[in-house]
């Protein structure tokens, strides 16, 4: 009986203690990320509320095939996504909650057929976990903020990071550099 009531309570302590990880403080409604700043360039490390949505909710903001993407972890057909072959120069921004993820600078044509970039705006703002689904071992890459399922990391990408981020159009909304520019504070 006693060993019971101590799991959840010692489960609980060990879920905390991850999360907390994520903020300098401890807050787990709360990562530090960051976002644009003053030149569209990334600004300093900022402390951010965490997006928490239920998936009724999540399903009526983004729609069926972003949700699917976004909050179902589904993955696009190759060659099909809308930002493939989207070379404006600008930023590619979270679909679910707005965190800007990647630059344009970093894109770069894998011929794998979805949206392949060398590097994250800010690594902060991208969370890597290990994905064991379909008999494979991949790592998988989620929004900071929101846990927004991305797609994938693997290590045979392009110098100078050797690292190819593998992303899902529909996870991703794009806003050209003007537009980014404003966004700077
Ligand atoms: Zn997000």
């Amino acid at each position: 009986m006693i060993t019971r009531h101590l799991l959840p309570a010692a489960l609980l302590l060990s879920m905390v203690s991850i999360m907390s990880a994520q903020s300098p403080t401890g807050n787990t409604n709360i990562v530090a990320v960051r976002l644009i700043g003053p030149d569209g360039q990334p600004g300093p490390v900022v402390e951010s509320p965490r997006v928490v949505k239920t998936d009724v909710e999540w399903e009526k903001q983004l729609g069926p095939s972003v949700y699917r993407v976004l909050r179902a972890k589904g993955t696009e057909a190759p060659f099909c996504g809308n930002l493939l072959d989207n070379h404006k120069d600008g930023v590619y921004f979270c679909a679910g909650c707005e965190l800007p993820l990647f630059a344009s600078s970093s894109k770069f044509n894998s011929g794998t057929g979805w949206p392949s970039f060398y590097r994250p705006f800010a690594t902060e703002n991208i969370t890597e976990i290990r994905d064991v689904s379909l008999g494979m071992v991949r790592t998988e890459i989620l929004c900071a903020r929101c846990g927004g399922h991305l797609g994938h990391v693997f290590d045979d990408g392009p110098p100078p990071t050797g690292l190819r981020y593998c992303l899902n159009s529909a996870a991703l909304v794009f806003k050209e550099e003007a537009e980014v520019k404003k966004l700077g504070k």
